[in-house]
């Protein structure tokens, strides 16, 4: 199989909460579209690995997904070393995705920093035939990537998806994980993200980015390269796309 668009996400419900309404449009629109998640998440607060691995299934059938895999990489250790760059190299050279999607550098939880250089690092190597997998090597057309936990400060996004149509759906794929995020009958210790008030700052921010494009809602993505535009008269002067212009 492989995939137009592959997602690598440090724990299982990173893909839903920071990617999910690209995944969903993506999907809808026919492309293949896959999250690889990198750890099973054993040292989470809350929660088990066997429901996490039950609430991350349902969530990718809400979402679309062709495919979710998971490496096993352990918990809170997802540096960069030989060994877990062979699975992820593995992984790029199984589902050959045009696209990878991964966490931005800085970030709150270490794991999210570490995944950033990480994949960057393998899906460069992943393109090195020398490097033996017993597959052909393959390297990603362009790394895109997500805000992780909020962390925009200071960094203006290179491009935000209109996620209006996909927002409820993306919310449903949030709330499978009932392990991690608020709910009232829980008797396990309270995290920053199982508070009620985390679930109000998705809301927010999903609201903030879609008013910068002049939408309801939006994600945020940043890439490295310039983004080349072949037809300025096209994309600016379509009305529909001249909303966010705002004098
Ligand atoms: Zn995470």
């Amino acid at each position: 199989m492989t995939l137009d668009l592959l997602v690598f996400a440090p724990h299982r419900d990173d893909a839903e909460l920071h990617c999910g309404g690209l995944l969903i449009k993506m999907a809808q629109k026919g492309y293949a579209v896959g999250v690889v998640d990198l750890t099973l998440g054993e040292m989470a607060t809350r929660g088990t690995v066997e429901g996490r691995a039950r609430e991350a299934a349902q969530a990718a059938a809400i979402l679309g997904l062709a495919a979710r895999d998971n490496l096993e990489i352990p918990d809170t250790r997802v540096d960069s070393t030989e060994e877990n760059q062979l699975k992820v190299i593995r992984a790029i050279r199984t589902y050959r995705p045009r696209l990878v999607l991964l966490p931005y550098e800085t970030a709150r939880h270490p794991d999210h920093r570490q995944t950033s250089l990480l994949i960057q690092e393998a899906a460069f190597l992943s393109g090195l035939p020398k490097i033996d997998t017993g597959q052909d090597a393959h390297r990603p057309q362009r790394l895109v990537f997500y805000f992780t936990l909020y962390n925009y400060r200071g960094i203006t996004p290179s491009f935000i998806v209109d996620i209006t149509a996909q927002y409820e759906r993306k919310m449903e794929a949030v709330r499978t994980y009932g392990s991690q995020f608020y709910n009232p009958a829980s008797t396990e210790p309270e995290t920053f993200i199982s508070r009620p008030e985390f679930l109000v700052l998705i809301d927010t921010y999903s609201r903030y980015f879609g008013s910068l494009i002049g939408v309801e809602r939006g994600e945020p993505f940043f890439v490295r390269e310039y983004l080349e535009l072949d037809d300025p008269v096209a994309q600016f002067g379509d009305q529909g796309k001249a909303r966010a212009y705002l004098p």
